[in-house]
């Protein structure tokens, strides 16, 4: 088998479950086995040095929140030891995890709510640069084929023209975005493990020093786990095997066969593209389901509020897909649609050197190349410490904090996986955190 990537920033998870239709569902296997944050004291690297000085360093003050409870009085966890903070550890009352929509709109509106940038909350991103998962769209995805990224809080995104490419446009407003609000952004940062202090903060430890927190807030979106399922010889397959996050063009695709895996968005958009210069198959798990439109207002509340009770139950947050549907008026599926592209096979049973194969009726159809747009799965590895997962195998969730753990709040997750969803839940948790941190603070008059 060949992977070939652009840009891949992990392998793809292969689970073994035969799950592969559009799933933002979050990694619970990761979640419980990430390995245990390297022992001994943290350095604070060159690059952290800098932000280490008087000025962005405070003395912790003890949160209202009594150690070793939950927030409501509860005791937490007893599988979750703490650890201990060094005293190279730098102090601050909230770390936002992640600077795409959700980390942005949550800084803007921490510094709204009167923490200040920098001394009371920082933002540590992965990244090199300013976009979120944005910067690594695919090239030919332009602002008029997006489904729609929603203003930041504050300043209006006004890309000029639908044919500009999101991977330039939506990078480029959020480094504006950045700049104009002061936000502080740490990058690059990656956060490698989140754990409970032995006093009851949170020690989020980075690949350039440690920060200890009275509160996180994880925005860490799904780009960086991609999802791939696992079918019976695959490893066989001698063409290439790609997933949405690796595809660049379809004019790589010109003159091969190429098989696209997936029921969502993103399968049907690589489809209407590649099957402009190639032959194409699509498989879906399921049938997709098609909607008429219009998606109204009433259709989007009703679509989140079915993954808000999935993920209030602990339930994986699922496909965003199979609550929407797939809307017909989409002029890239209008288009496919027409052309006959979006003739659905369902899932193949196996995969051979040649291609991919059914069991009933006997089928095969040879290949050159696998596309698995099958999918994310939520970038939480980092959480594992914290033991999130329960038995529904997602993480509870109250709102947008973790259930019974009103410090720790996903932005990005489940029903605000959105640009605008990501805006509310941003705003939300930093409200909350701002009444639990700070119960006698005046709200700003601007909040
Ligand atoms: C192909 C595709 C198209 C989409 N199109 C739309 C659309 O048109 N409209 C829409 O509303 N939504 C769309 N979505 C959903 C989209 O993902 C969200 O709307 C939104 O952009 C996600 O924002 P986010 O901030 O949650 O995550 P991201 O934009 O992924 O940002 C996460 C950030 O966290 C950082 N990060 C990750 N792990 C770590 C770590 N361990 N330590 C530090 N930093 C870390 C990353 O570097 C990144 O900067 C699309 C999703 C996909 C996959």
């Amino acid at each position: 088998m060949t992977w070939s990537g652009v840009g891949t920033p992990d392998p793809p998870a292969t689970l073994g479950t035969a799950e592969a239709d559009d799933d933002a569902a979050d990694d619970d296997e990761d979640l419980e086995a990430a390995g245990a944050p390297p022992p001994g004291p943290h350095a604070v690297s060159a690059a952290s040095a800098t932000v280490a000085t008087a000025a962005h360093v405070r003395t912790f003050t003890r949160a209202s929140v009594r150690p070793g409870t939950d927030g409501k009085g509860r005791a937490r966890c007893r599988r979750c030891a703490g650890v201990s903070s060094t005293s190279g550890d730098r102090v601050v009352d909230v770390v936002v995890i992640g600077a795409g929509q959700a980390g942005l709109s949550t800084a803007w509106a921490l510094a709204r709510q009167g923490f200040e940038p920098s001394a009371d909350f920082v933002v540590l991103d992965a990244d090199d640069g300013p976009g979120g998962a944005w910067q690594h769209r695919w090239p030919s995805l332009t602002v008029g084929s997006t489904h729609r990224v929603h203003d930041l809080p504050g300043l209006p995104f006004q890309p000029g023209s639908d044919g500009l490419r999101a991977a330039e446009v939506v990078p480029a407003y959020f480094a504006d975005y950045e700049r104009r609000f002061e936000l502080p952004i740490h990058r690059p940062v990656r956060v490698t493990s989140v754990s409970r202090t032995d006093d009851d903060r949170f020690l989020v430890r980075t690949d350039s020093g440690n920060w200890t927190a009275r509160a996180v807030v994880n925005a860490t979106g799904t780009w960086t786990r991609p999802f791939v399922p696992r079918y019976p010889g695959q490893e066989l397959f001698r063409g290439r095997q790609l997933h949405t996050v690796d595809y660049v063009s379809p004019d790589e695709f010109a003159g091969q066969h190429v098989v696209v895996v997936g029921g969502g968005a993103s399968a049907t958009q690589l489809l209407g593209e590649i099957s402009r210069v190639t032959s194409t198959t699509w498989v879906t798990r399921r049938p997709p389901v098609w909607r008429e439109g219009p998606f109204d207002e009433d259709a989007g509340r009703r679509a989140v509020a079915m993954v808000e009770e999935a993920v209030r139950e602990g339930r994986r947050p699922g496909s965003v897909v199979g609550v929407t549907g797939l809307l017909v008026s989409t002029p890239y599926i209008r288009d496919a649609l027409d052309r006959g592209v979006l003739e659905r096979l369902p899932m193949f049973d196996r995969i051979t050197r040649e291609g991919v194969a059914w069991d009933s009726p006997d089928r095969f159809i040879a290949a050159d190349v696998l596309l698995w747009a099958t999918g994310f799965r939520a970038a939480v590895q980092h959480l594992a410490p914290l033991h999130l997962r329960g038995p529904g195998g997602g993480i509870a969730m109250d709102g947008t904090h973790v259930a019974g753990e009103p410090r720790l709040h996903l932005v990005g997750y489940g029903p605000s996986a959105s640009t605008i969803g990501a805006n509310r839940a941003g705003q939300s948790a930093a409200r909350q955190l701002r009444r639990l941190l700070r119960p006698e603070a005046q709200l700003p008059r601007s909040a």
